[in-house]
């Protein structure tokens, strides 16, 4: 995990020792799985839900103090832009309106009760820092000790390491900066303009949140924008067209889809739109290219003077911590259909910006991928011996069936 030293709220986690690699080894035999996921946001959460409703043996191991603190972490004034009749993952529907849109700590509150209802064994306060192979099953290096496991499910979300252009470093210090990530609500800005920079969801989203205290400047292009207002009526009327193409049409297994996936930028506007930016007071402004004098530096060589810089400028994946080479392209990129990762029997991922389809990512889709990988583990093979009391007893199908 590449920490950004000087930005507000972007140390994720404080740095834990680790074990030698015999140690590892040694540790690790001690303690087995048949599967143990990484993360236990609604991805793991759902590849969880389905491995219990298959009988399986699984841990799920996560960073986070709580289950739901990825949603909770987000900017206070968040609501999903997913409607609740959408948001429910396998075996449990959303508790709130169909066609109203939750608010971020609701999610997280609904993940925790998932977790709670269907007694997944989440273990929180556990930072996974490595994943290797030893011979058919993989060693797992934690924050706590080592484990070993048959199977191994990366869902660690596509949205933990921001992307922050180097030359923020070269801002002057006296300006408040932080990505979009660490952005809670307008009291941690210093008085005086803000420069938010990258115009997607979170740029515009963030943006309408500061207008009412702060002068704005908006800087970037949106990738288009939904030609209908966001609320209720989109939620009954458009918005089940739209996870229709994501779930059924733009897919790995069309043309469609594996052509316009993977060159696939961005979402458009979907609730704060440029009229409704502007009507709040927003100025538009070019593209961020660098730092000058320490000020940020536009497109045309003008310089801002603003008091404080948000990044809205996204997320990239870094799966440095899993040290199985054959399962990533040069550019680090899980090389796997449908979440399954061929090259490295065993190894799955889930949650990936546009894994399977384009709604991979999102609540409305990753059931399905959940399911589609819980099946895959269960007709490997078994190799851990899984005798210590961490094991999960095997479940009626039943008993877990949709209350
Ligand atoms: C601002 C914003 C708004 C969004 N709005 C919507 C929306 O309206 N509707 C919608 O459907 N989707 C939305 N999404 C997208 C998506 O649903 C969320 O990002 C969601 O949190 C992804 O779930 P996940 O389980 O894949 O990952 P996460 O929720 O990020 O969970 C990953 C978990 O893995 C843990 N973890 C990470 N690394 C490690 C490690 N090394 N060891 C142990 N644990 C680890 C973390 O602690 C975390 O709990 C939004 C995303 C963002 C950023």
């Amino acid at each position: 995990m590449t920490q950004i030293g000087h930005f507000a709220g972007c140390e994720l986690w404080p740095e834990t020792p680790t074990f030698t690699a015999s140690k590892q080894l040694e540790e690790a035999m001690k303690v087995e799985f048949e599967t143990i996921v990484i993360g236990a946001g609604q991805a793991g959460l759902a590849v969880g839900h389905q491995l219990a409703l298959l009988g399986q043996s699984f841990v799920i191991l996560d960073a986070n103090a709580r289950v739901g603190d990825s949603w909770r972490g987000r900017w206070d004034s968040l609501r999903v832009f997913t409607p609740a009749k959408f948001n429910g993952l396998p075996g449990m529907r959303f508790p709130a309106p169909r066609l109203s849109f939750p608010t971020k700590d609701e999610v997280a509150d609904y993940m925790a009760a998932y977790a709670a209802r269907f007694e997944l064994p989440v273990r929180n306060n556990v930072r996974v820092d490595g994943v290797s192979r030893a011979g058919n099953r993989f060693v797992v290096t934690t924050s706590a000790e080592a484990l070993m496991a048959d199977n191994i499910v990366i869902a660690t979300g596509a949205t933990h390491t921001p992307r922050v252009p180097e030359f923020a470093r070269g801002l002057d210090t006296s300006i408040v900066q932080m990505h979009s990530s660490a952005y809670k609500h307008p009291e941690q800005l210093r008085e005086g303009a803000v420069l938010v920079v990258g115009a997607g969801n979170s740029g515009a989203e963030i943006s309408f949140d500061l207008a009412t205290r702060h002068h704005v400047l908006l800087s970037g292009t949106p990738a288009g924008q939904l030609p209908v207002p966001h609320g209720p009526a989109m939620a009954a009327l458009v918005l089940p067209l739209v996870k229709f193409l994501g779930m059924h049409v733009l897919t790995m297994d069309t043309p469609v889809g594996r052509s316009v996936l993977p060159k696939m930028k961005g979402t458009p506007l979907i609730r704060m739109k440029l009229n409704d930016l502007k009507a709040a007071g927003v100025e538009r402004v070019a593209r961020v290219t660098g730092v000058r004098e320490g000020l940020p530096m536009l497109a045309d060589g003008s310089t801002l003077e603003v008091a404080n810089v948000i990044w809205c400028t996204g997320f990239r994946t870094d799966f440095d911590w899993v040290h199985l080479p054959a399962a990533f392209t040069p550019a680090g990129k899980p090389i796997q259909y449908r979440g399954v990762v061929a090259s490295e029997p065993g190894l799955y991922f889930v949650g990936l910006e546009h894994m399977y389809a384009a709604v991979s990512e999102v609540l409305p889709g990753v059931g399905r991928d959940a399911n589609y990988i819980a099946r895959h583990i269960a007709i490997r093979p078994r190799l851990s011996r899984v005798d210590s009391e961490d094991r999960v007893v095997r479940r009626d199908p039943a008993e877990l069936a949709v209350r």
